[in-house]
């Protein structure tokens, strides 16, 4: 007979972290890789990390705005998501028939059969970042101030990236800093958070890295994209281990879209220059599992200064 693993103990090899979070009822499963339910010690976590972003970085009054986990799919187009990320994306389609059709759906879907075919693209995608609904907000309030303009974001978004790496899901949510103005406000923004953000994740006593990365742009023009994005160095990641010690996981990103955001919607400087952009993205659940994981997922253990660091 097997001895009953003690509460607090290490799983024993052989079980996943993810079935480890899904025995603790810390993630809750819906019968989809990477779709999962929270439970309130999941949350509490949670709020206590944003608490601790918003005490590092609220001195510097960013504007909140909070957007629904959705855009407009108009504005989506114009962003050229599909361009560089079409396997990520999700669509949101919906039933506009009549009551004919209706009755021809009902009897497919008793049959077993695709009744998602008959299903129309509604206006609306799924966000796939936090950022890509505010760059056409911002704009449309004409010029920037000549000090620019901060935000503080927090969404859920969809990635299509099914797995069964915990810290790789569908439906996660990102809290971000954005900063548009001029090259330099916007590169000074970014090299401020690459400290900020070290010395958040080390009050939390987690060992990280920080590397140059790239985004997984699809296809052959793609990996020319990734290798420029690297040179450039354009984007930076800080890591720590969940799922692999050998393949830390990016849990913040440090990007600096130069005037991509700018060009394509229109965003101007106080001087009629396009405007820049960076932003500074918290993977929330991310960072959670990344407790969780070095802590282990008997809260009540973790070390007191990092308890007292989440007011946990
Ligand atoms: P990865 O390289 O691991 O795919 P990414 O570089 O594509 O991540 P970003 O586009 O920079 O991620 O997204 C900002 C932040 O959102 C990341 O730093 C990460 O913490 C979080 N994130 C991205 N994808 C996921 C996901 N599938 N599940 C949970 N968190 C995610
Ligand atoms: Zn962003």
């Amino acid at each position: 007979m097997l001895a009953k693993t003690p509460a607090g103990a290490a799983p024993a090899t052989g079980t996943s972290f993810l079935d480890e979070l899904f025995d603790r009822g810390l993630l809750i499963e819906t019968g989809v890789d990477g779709l999962y339910g929270r439970s309130g010690l999941f949350e509490a976590i949670g709020d206590g990390f944003q608490a601790l972003v918003t005490r590092h970085g609220g001195g510097d009054n960013a504007e909140i705005v909070r957007f629904p986990p959705a855009m407009a799919r108009d504005v989506f187009e114009k962003s050229g998501y599909m361009k560089s990320f079409p396997q990520l994306a999700g669509t949101v389609h919906c039933f506009c028939g009549s009551p004919a059709d209706h009755l021809a759906l009902m009897q497919t879907i008793e049959q077993k059969g695709d009744w998602t075919a008959g299903q129309q693209a509604s206006e609306i995608v799924l966000t796939p970042a936090a950022c890509y609904p505010l760059y056409p907000t911002a704009a449309k309030r004409g010029a920037l101030p000549a000090e620019g303009r901060l935000f503080d974001l927090m969404s859920y978004c969809f990635r299509h990236e099914p797995s069964k790496d915990p810290a790789r899901q569908q439906f996660f949510r990102m809290r971000e800093y954005v900063r548009m103005g001029t090259p330099d406000q916007v590169t000074e923004f970014r090299a401020s958070w690459l400290e900020r953000g070290q010395a958040l994740i080390a009050e939390l006593g987690l060992p990280f890295a920080v590397d140059v990365a790239n985004d997984p742009f699809f296809g052959r023009t793609g990996k020319m994209l990734a290798v420029n994005q690297r040179d450039q160095r354009l984007k930076f990641e800080l890591l720590i281990s969940i799922e692999s010690e050998e393949n830390p996981t990016a849990c913040l990103s440090f990007n600096y879209h130069q005037d991509h955001f700018g060009k394509t919607f229109g965003l101007t400087t106080a001087d009629g220059e396009v405007a820049h952009t960076a932003c500074v993205g918290f993977g929330h659940e991310r960072v959670i599992l990344a407790l969780l994981k070095h802590y282990g997922t008997d809260v009540a253990r973790w070390p007191a200064s990092v308890r007292s660091a989440l007011g946990l």
